[in-house]
């Protein structure tokens, strides 16, 4: 059997600190990650495909996004060797004093974390949209604040992405990809700045943000840390005489393998690592003696879109960095609940498509249609205006209550086994903060103009999606009251962690990849002083 020192699986927020870090303090890295190592050419941005991850067929489907429906709630998270750093909006920012008053072990601290942010927005050279860059999103948010007369409430948001301070939107084609400027980052690994053509959620074409596999990992790496894609780890078991064996299955090669390690870290996200540990100790039965916490205190962070139309006024929902701004009512200040709004862009993945179907089409022409009048009809359909332009997603995460509780159950066709991964979500946990959230999306549109739509799914139904998954193997003081200690040790079983977003206990009601990755660099720094 193989056999290495320490053995981290996943490769996001919690998985590449550890990796850098452990690196950093001497061990032998080995890092398992399930997603491919993406490259631009093959994102989906670029390539118009391998969009789909799906967890029951990941041999078949290993693509970008993994969507997971769970009734209620359903949830989407990144698949790839720098995780959710590929698929997210970038924005990079650490949890507020007050998230620490209570649900966190002693040791947790605001004051205890503030280097490892420091440390963190270093690493991803964290900084905010240039004056001269805001889109036309960050400039409605601005009036809209302005117009409840919450101006001061009104903050653009720092986000993980290089930007070129001469890059402005009047120049000729501003979004073509030939405007970003390539630069060689300190780990040696090429990026460029942005162009703000919107597609930070489906791969940034130009590798202006600054994802984990460009910093952490590529630094990591550096020190010889080996990261594998396309490795699924299914279980882990304790070793006779210290340290675990993991099975892993190899999507590429389409063999199980076994692997030994002295330290096993768990960095698969909320769900991915709740769902591994759940399946050892109800399914394998190979760690039966993990906490009956398990899977409880799971929080959506209140997670919520409302559109809007406006009919004389331009949004460009898919241009410029998905997230850009803020208003900021975490205080407390609206009955109570505190929340934070935010625009949320999205993709032009229609424009994609037309963009690249113009290359090829035009080496080809279909017979029948001249090339003149082909690049007539092209250009006519890419500079159409936008049927989207007029509508502004407005979004936000609140501070709900952590009211789910993922679990093993039998679906119809097998009810023997206990092997489906439920989550039984109580929205009435997410209801008042949700809400309150809900409300103030209604109140700015109509402020400056707009036509909001509450989402029925929300109105009648009362399902959420979150890309915002946190909990499941909650940080605590004792065994009683959550699955990990402080530096993200499981309960009962030394040598074993988990590290990323499965251990927050409490929604943060604000976008969490900070708090995670500086989670994980306390962590290391802990493990630093174990004997
Ligand atoms: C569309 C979108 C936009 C977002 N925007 C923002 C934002 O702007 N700011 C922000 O702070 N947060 C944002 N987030 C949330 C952020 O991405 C997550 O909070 C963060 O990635 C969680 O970090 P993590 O370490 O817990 O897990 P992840 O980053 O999800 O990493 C887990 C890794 O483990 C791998 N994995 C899972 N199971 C296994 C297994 N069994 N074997 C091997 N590998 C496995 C996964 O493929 C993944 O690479 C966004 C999320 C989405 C989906
Ligand atoms: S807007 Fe485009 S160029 Fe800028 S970070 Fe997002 S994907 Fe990259």
């Amino acid at each position: 059997m193989e056999r290495t020192d320490t053995l981290i699986v996943g490769s996001g927020f919690g998985g590449a600190v550890m990796a850098l870090r452990l690196a950093q303090q001497g061990a032998r890295v080995l890092v398992l990650e399930r997603g491919r190592r993406w490259s631009v050419e093959s994102y989906p941005s670029v390539s118009g495909r391998h969009w789909r991850w799906d967890e029951r067929q990941p041999e078949r489907h290993n693509g970008w996004i993994d969507f997971r429906y769970f009734g209620d709630m359903s949830v989407v998270a990144g698949a790839g060797v720098g995780g959710g750093s590929l698929i997210y909006a970038n924005i990079s920012i650490p949890a507020r004093p007050d998230n620490f008053a209570s649900g966190w072990p002693t040791a947790i601290t605001y004051a205890a974390l503030q280097p490892h942010f420091a440390a963190v927005q270093q690493m991803l050279k964290v900084t905010a949209l240039p004056a001269n860059q805001f889109t036309p999103r960050t400039r409605l948010l601005r009036d809209a604040a302005e117009a409840i007369g919450e101006g001061k409430r009104f903050t653009v948001l720092p986000q993980a992405v290089t930007f070129d301070s001469a890059w402005h939107p009047r120049r000729n084609k501003p979004y073509d990809y030939q405007h970003s400027r390539t630069w060689t980052n300190e780990h040696g690994r090429t990026q460029g700045t942005c162009v703000h053509c919107g597609n930070c959620d489906i791969g940034c074409p130009v590798q202006a943000k600054n994802t984990l596999d460009l910093n952490y990992l590529a630094a990591a790496e550096n020190l010889g840390a080996e990261i594998r894609p396309l490795h699924h780890v299914r279980w882990l078991r304790p070793a006779a005489g210290g340290g675990y064996e993991v099975g892993v299955r190899d999507l590429a090669a389409g063999k199980d393998v076994q692997i030994f390690a002295r330290r096993v870290v768990l960095s698969a996200g909320s769900i991915g690592s709740t769902e591994l540990l759940l399946r050892c100790r109800d399914q394998y039965r190979t760690l039966p003696d993990l906490s009956p916490m398990l899977g409880r205190g799971w929080a959506s962070n209140g997670d919520f879109l409302t559109p809007a139309r406006y009919h004389h006024r331009d949004i460009s929902p898919s241009r410029g960095p998905t997230i850009s701004a803020a208003i900021d009512f975490l205080d407390g200040s609206q009955q109570g609940q505190r929340f934070l709004v935010e625009d949320g862009g999205f993709p032009d993945v229609l424009g994609n498509l037309l963009r690249r179907r113009k290359r090829r089409l035009l080496s080809a022409p279909p017979a029948g249609l001249g090339r003149h009048r082909l690049i007539g009809i092209l250009r006519h359909m890419i500079s159409q205006r936008d049927p989207l332009t007029g509508v502004m997603p407005w979004f936000g995460q609140a501070r709900d209550k952590a009211g789910g509780v993922l679990s093993l159950g039998r679906s119809w066709y097998t009810p023997w086994r206990r092997d489906r991964l439920r989550l039984a979500w109580d929205y009435r946990a997410a209801e008042p903060a949700v809400e309150a959230l809900a409300a103030m999306h209604v109140r700015l549109s109509h402020a400056t103009g707009g036509q909001p739509l509450v989402p029925a799914t929300w109105r009648w139904f009362r399902n959420l999606v979150t890309p915002h998954p946190l909990g499941g193997c909650n940080m605590a003081d004792s065994r009683e009251q959550g699955v990990v200690d402080h530096r993200g040790e499981v309960f009962g079983y030394p040598g074993l962690f988990v590290m990323d977003g499965a251990v927050v206990p409490v929604a943060l009601g604000l976008n969490p990849s900070q708090t995670i990755a500086a989670l994980a660099e306390y962590a290391a720094s802990e493990m630093a002083r174990l004997p």
